[in-house]
């Protein structure tokens, strides 16, 4: 059984959406002078869509409250406040997701007191409507049952975060695993498949962090 409800996205996905998303906003008539990332998942979007809409100017802000991948989140906050002077510019925030909202929310708050352009619109690859509580202006996916997009970006962060929690569940009651046990608990608790590189470098990563250790090819649980 699935336990966390989990999609892998790839990158030729994210280049369909941010065409999409592309698509979508020019068809509105709006044409930003800047984009804004919110960093960090909206870098790459932000990119694409500069890219597709052949916008030069790009800058980002940085507002996170998300720790870990999945979880249930705490405060938000702007993380480096530094000033911009956007007077006179339409400008356009663009994020990865709009889940709770919580983010985007703040980043669009200090954007209009701070840096004060013309015009600030909200565009975002995917929103997910039944728990957001904003709608962003321009959006590719609307998701309607909550789940987790594992986006290219975030893999590698991702796959040791969800392999930690999986084996401190699981770990109660079996501190020694095989590296293909592993990859069983994990495939059962997120329903997708990372593949082999990625899987490797999150087991390095544990044992780095002193989550495991390793030897004769067996990982112990350490904490
Ligand atoms: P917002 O909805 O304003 O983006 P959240 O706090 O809900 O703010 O999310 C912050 C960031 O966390 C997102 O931009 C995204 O990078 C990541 N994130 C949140 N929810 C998900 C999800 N369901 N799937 C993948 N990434 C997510």
């Amino acid at each position: 059984m699935v336990k966390v409800p989990t999609k892998l996205v790839t990158w030729d996905e994210i280049v369909e959406w941010s065409m999409g998303l592309a698509e979508v906003i020019k068809s509105s008539g709006f044409r930003p002078d800047v984009v804004v990332a919110v960093s960090r998942g909206g870098y790459i979007p932000a990119r694409l869509v500069c890219d597709f809409m052949l916008v030069d100017n790009l800058i980002s802000i940085q507002s996170q409250h998300w720790t870990e991948a999945a979880k249930v989140a705490e405060k938000a906050l702007i993380k480096y406040p530094y000033k911009v002077d956007l007077s006179g510019q339409r400008a356009l925030l663009v994020d990865d997701i709009v889940d709770t909202g919580d983010t985007l929310i703040l980043a669009r708050d200090f954007i209009l007191s701070e840096w004060k352009p013309k015009e600030l619109k909200i565009a975002a690859l995917q929103w997910i409507s039944p728990v957001a509580k904003i709608k962003p202006d321009f959006y590719y996916i609307e998701v309607k049952d909550w789940m987790w997009f594992q986006y290219p970006w975030t893999r590698h962060e991702d796959t040791v975060q969800f392999i930690k929690r999986a084996l401190s569940e699981e770990g109660k009651s079996k501190k020694v695993w095989s590296f293909e046990e592993i990859r069983n608990v994990f495939i059962e608790y997120y329903g997708i498949d990372v593949g082999e590189v990625y899987f490797k470098l999150a087991l390095k990563s544990l044992v780095d962090l002193g989550f495991l250790k390793e030897e004769g090819g067996k990982y112990f649980i350490k904490v």
